[in-house]
């Protein structure tokens, strides 16, 4: 009856152990997929992920016309 109820306190031990890390796997593949960072132009507004967004010195725009019309220019 002792050795079983060791039994059944390690087999909690492990489960809690393994438990959160498969969890927080789980959460960091989801986040690493969804989390795309967003821009927000600085002339119209509209958002846009921040990959496809145009970086301008006072800012990002969703195109160049917008940057122009900023009167902005390519940091670069
Ligand atoms: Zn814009």
């Amino acid at each position: 009856m002792k050795y079983l109820l060791w039994v059944l306190v390690i087999a909690l031990a492990w489960w809690v152990l393994t438990r959160p890390r498969k969890a927080t796997h789980i959460k960091t593949e989801k986040s690493e997929a969804s989390a795309q960072e967003m821009a927000q132009c600085a002339q119209c507004g509209v958002h846009l992920p921040q990959d496809e967004a145009v970086c301008g010195e006072k800012g990002l725009y969703c195109s160049t016309e917008h940057r122009s019309i900023a009167q902005d220019r390519n940091p670069a």
